[in-house]
């Protein structure tokens, strides 16, 4: 009679999704213009900082 053994429970480093973006970078406006704080309808790619591109948080 083998007793079975319970599957070693691994403690998976599951990586959560980061909250800020999705693929690692952001989306974020940038404004043109010097004095007139125009915002532009333009967006540019940034790199997250909250994941710093891998699109996970960290640890
Ligand atoms: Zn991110």
């Amino acid at each position: 009679m083998a007793a079975r053994k319970p599957s070693t429970t691994r403690k998976t480093t599951k990586q959560q999704p980061c909250p800020h973006c999705t693929t690692g970078q952001v989306s974020e406006s940038f404004k043109v213009g010097g004095r007139r704080k125009h915002q532009s309808d333009d967006r540019q790619e940034a790199l997250c900082l909250t994941c710093f591109g891998t699109g996970q948080t960290p640890e």
